[in-house]
């Protein structure tokens, strides 16, 4: 059976500005028509997805309660995947319920090593979350929180370090086997150093779109689908003369990320992730929207990349 591995995009089904949680889980629902089709086909699949805007909410809502203590950034991580996780684990299951399929759907809290060394732990370079306005974001550079100042105001910046390994692994190709449609890694995954043999949680986010190709090779997964709110990837993206993508090699995705065409903490990290996957022996990748996850898979809609 061939095993894919989707994995959707946290701003896609919810806008940081303007999206709610109806709109989420109505985003939601129609993601989970759509792979309900594709394990219709056959597919083992695992699912994984992005966190940026929830996480951000969190944060935004522990800054506002002076009441608790704040929790730190890995278990703000925990709690995404635990949200994200029962809304696809409960969608999926009633959309397969609809289309007569008994399999069953399972979230695995995901623990994802990352590298301890990394610079963005010295020098932290991620945005998350809200804007702040001026005061505010003064208020917490004087207590010690980085911040970074853009066209649009103040923000949070926080290390993404590289995923390493999965620690659930072993758990997820079990279930996996077992025919369980498995919910991982949501959110990049929850960063965790290795101390002395012991795991430890770490203040970081992690790229999902980096630890999706890590879970796609780790479960030998053929195709590596991403689902975000672009159908394609393009190039000159936004201009007049914006090109969209319908298949591209390895090397001319090398060479359009040198041209600048994806843009930094968005599309560039896809083409990024979509890249170590092929390299490390994976078949397909595709960079599709969240309502085109089928014709994606059969070839009528993305951005494929190829060997
Ligand atoms: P996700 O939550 O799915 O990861 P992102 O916002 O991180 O969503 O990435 C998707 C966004 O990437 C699109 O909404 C689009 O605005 C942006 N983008 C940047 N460069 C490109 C490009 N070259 N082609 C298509 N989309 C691009
Ligand atoms: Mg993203």
């Amino acid at each position: 059976m061939s095993r894919i591995v989707i994995a959707i995009g946290g701003n896609a089904i919810l806008n940081p500005a303007r999206g709610s949680p109806v709109e989420q889980q109505r985003l939601i629902d129609e993601t989970c028509r759509e792979i309900a089709q594709i394990i219709r086909k056959g597919y083992d699949v695992v699912l994984t997805h992005g966190n940026g805007p929830q996480i951000g909410n969190i944060l935004a809502m522990q800054e506002e309660c002076a009441l608790v203590h704040p929790q730190p950034l890995d278990v703000c991580g925990a709690q995404t995947q635990g949200m994200l996780g029962y809304s696809l684990q409960q969608s999926l299951d009633n959309r397969l319920r609809e289309s007569g399929i008994t399999k069953q759907v399972a979230t695995v809290l995901t623990q994802v090593v990352v590298d301890a060394s990394s610079s963005s732990f010295t020098n932290p370079t991620k945005p998350i979350g809200i804007y702040y306005p001026e005061s505010r974001a003064l208020e917490m550079i004087a207590l010690g929180i980085k911040m970074i100042h853009d066209k649009k105001g103040y923000r949070r910046v926080v290390p993404s370090p590289m995923p390493l390994q999965l620690v659930e692994e072993d758990v997820i190709k079990k279930l996996v086997s077992l025919g369980v449609i498995v919910i991982a890694a949501g959110g990049g995954g929850i960063p965790v150093i290795r101390k002395n043999g012991s795991l430890a949680g770490v203040e970081a986010v992690i790229d999902k779109d980096l630890t999706g190709s890590l879970l796609a090779s780790a479960i030998g997964a053929e195709t590596f689908l991403i689902l975000t709110d672009v159908e394609k990837a393009a190039l000159n993206y936004g201009k007049d003369n914006q090109v969209d993508l319908d298949e591209i090699t390895v090397s001319e995705a090398e060479r359009y990320i040198e041209e600048g065409h994806f843009g930094k903490g968005s599309m560039e990290p896809k083409i990024l992730a979509v890249l170590r996957f092929i390299k490390s022996g994976g078949k397909t990748s595709i960079i599709s929207s969240l309502d085109k996850a089928l014709p994606a898979l059969l070839g009528t809609a993305g951005t494929r990349i190829i060997a």
